[in-house]
């Protein structure tokens, strides 16, 4: 029977990203994903002519130099899409404040001190300690030591990462500004990570800050599913194979370590390591084929917080967005200046005054839409179980209810909108668990709070031996560029194992 060096169980960033690797390491792979396309929860899909992402609004070091970019150079794939750098692009709108983010960090700076004269030495401070971690960060990734070395050294050599793993953004925030709306414009990129400062751990605040104002933040003409399929081509021209419309029932498990696959055609195959980019959960309680390991998975996972779910309204539209006053790719309209309450908002479902995150992709790649019309993506943090109640008829008027909701508060800033609404569809936490395979609808894996950060996030190494885990489940987080990383990550261990 034919073996493979690595199983890849799902084709969503992490497993794309590990199978680049592996195939590029002359690895015999096999990528089986259930879904009849690639990409999972970063899917695109089109209706009437209209591209939208089902998920990602950027992502953070695909431009030039990011981290992200520097992988998929090193495997020829830039070579395959046209990269969108996105630059001064953000309008944040507070109750009586509207700012625009540079996503340059100098331009932001300058920016934050004209907008706050008198925390000027304040933004000076705080950017200083940004560009500490940073450097400390960039030597910690530079390592080449075996893992227990790097346990040893990294309170004395890179103390911020500790130092920013143990206390939240507020706290981190609070100790060089003042001023509670210079605070908030600051933070306002929480919704990226989908925790609010007083939860999120600085860490992953500053990786993300890193990410979007450090490195480049882009988008791919097309659409971002072109840079998906170019990877699954560039595995394939690897001699490694892509299969879709297959689901994993079983991980084959032998004495603790992995030995293969069945597949829900009843197809064992076997293979020296297998690397799990479906979600942890479903990986170590369903699919491992080791009852008593999948128990005591089963009772650590439990007490693990998964991360928030959202609701997302997409609108095509008979003209470009930008006619009615989307002057921006993105808009992040705020009620309040306290984003831990802008986060409760959500969780109370308080429609009138949650956050909302406008994108306009149209406005960056016209290429999107058709000829002359536009787009709008509205995103809004919200919870499963509160959708979970729904009977049939009553979640679908519920659905249009909140997506009306939404589209009136819209059009404070741009007016007319309703009235140039060619089709809409709207997804809720259901259909992200449904479709993304997500428990809860979780867009984040887990929580990525305090006790759930850096080292103490779900290991990429299980108890089985030669089993790996990949993508926003484990470390280092959730994101498109977390998951890239992620992926490289588990495709090292799994060719370290090989060795
Ligand atoms: C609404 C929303 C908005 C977001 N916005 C952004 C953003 O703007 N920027 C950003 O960087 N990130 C964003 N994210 C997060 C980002 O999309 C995710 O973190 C990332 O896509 C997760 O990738 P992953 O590697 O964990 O794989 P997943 O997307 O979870 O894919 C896993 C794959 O495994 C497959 N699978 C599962 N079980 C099996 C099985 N048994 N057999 C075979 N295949 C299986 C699934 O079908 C799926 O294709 C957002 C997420 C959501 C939901």
């Amino acid at each position: 029977m034919k073996e493979y060096d690595c199983i890849i169980i799902g084709a969503g960033i992490g497993g794309l990203a590990a199978g680049l690797k592996l195939s590029y390491s002359g690895k015999k792979v096999l990528v089986i994903e259930k879904q009849t396309v690639c990409a999972g929860l970063a899917t695109t899909f089109t209706r009437k002519g209209f591209v939208f992402e089902s998920s990602l609004h950027c992502v953070d070091s695909l431009g030039e130099g990011g981290e992200v970019r520097e992988f998929l150079e090193e495997f020829g794939v830039d070579k395959m899409v046209e990269f969108i750098e996105l630059k001064d692009f953000c309008r944040l709108i507070y109750p009586d404040h509207d700012f625009l983010v540079d996503f340059n960090c100098d331009n932001l700076a300058a920016s934050l001190k004209k907008d706050f004269p008198a925390e000027s030495k304040n933004i000076d401070r705080l950017f200083r300690e940004y560009k500490k971690f940073f450097e400390q960060f960039d030597r910690f990734c530079d390592l080449k030591l075996p893992g227990w070395i790097v346990m040893l050294i990294l309170p004395f050599r890179f103390p911020l990462l500790i130092k920013t793993s143990l206390i939240s953004v507020e706290q981190f925030i609070s100790k060089f500004i003042s001023d509670p709306k210079l605070a908030s414009v600051i933070t306002d990129i929480w919704r990226f990570v989908g925790l609010p400062p007083r939860r999120l751990a600085a860490l992953y605040y500053l990786l993300v800050f890193k990410g979007y104002y450090y490195s480049h933040t882009a988008y791919i003409k097309g659409g971002f599913m072109r840079l998906f399929e170019a990877i699954v081509k560039k595995i394939k021209e690897q001699g490694s194979e892509v299969r879709f419309n297959t689901s994993i029932k079983k991980i084959i498990v032998e004495g603790r370590v992995v030995k293969g696959v069945v597949t829900d055609r009843d197809e064992k195959i076997l293979s020296k390591t297998v690397i799990s980019n479906a979600n942890a959960i479903e990986t170590l309680t369903e699919l491992i084929d080791d009852p008593l390991l999948a128990k005591n998975y089963s009772q650590q996972l439990a007490r693990i917080e998964k991360s928030i779910s959202a609701v997302q309204v997409y609108l095509g539209l008979d003209i470009p967005a930008k006619e009615l006053g989307m002057d921006h790719f993105m808009f992040s309209i705020n009620t309040t200046y306290d984003h831990n309450e802008s986060f409760d908002f959500s969780l109370k479902q308080d429609y009138q005054r949650c956050s909302l995150l406008l994108t306009d992709h149209a406005q960056i790649d016209p290429s999107v839409v058709p000829a002359g019309k536009g787009s709008i993506l509205i995103i809004s943090f919200d919870t499963f179980q509160h959708w979970s109640k729904f009977a049939k008829e009553e979640y679908r008027i519920k659905k249009i209810e909140v997506a009306r909701q939404f589209i009136e508060r819209v059009e404070k800033y741009l007016p007319g909108l309703s009235k140039h609404i060619e089709i809409m569809e709207v997804a809720t936490p259901l259909t992200i668990a449904r479709y993304g395979s997500s428990p809860e609808g979780a867009i984040y894996g887990f929580a990525q709070t305090i006790p759930q950060s850096g080292m103490n996030r779900l290991s990429q190494e299980t108890k089985v031996k030669g089993l790996y885990l990949a993508g926003a489940w484990t470390r280092p987080g959730g994101g498109a560029h977390a998951c890239f990383v992620s992926g490289r990550d588990a495709a090292e261990l799994a060719l370290r194992y090989l060795r």
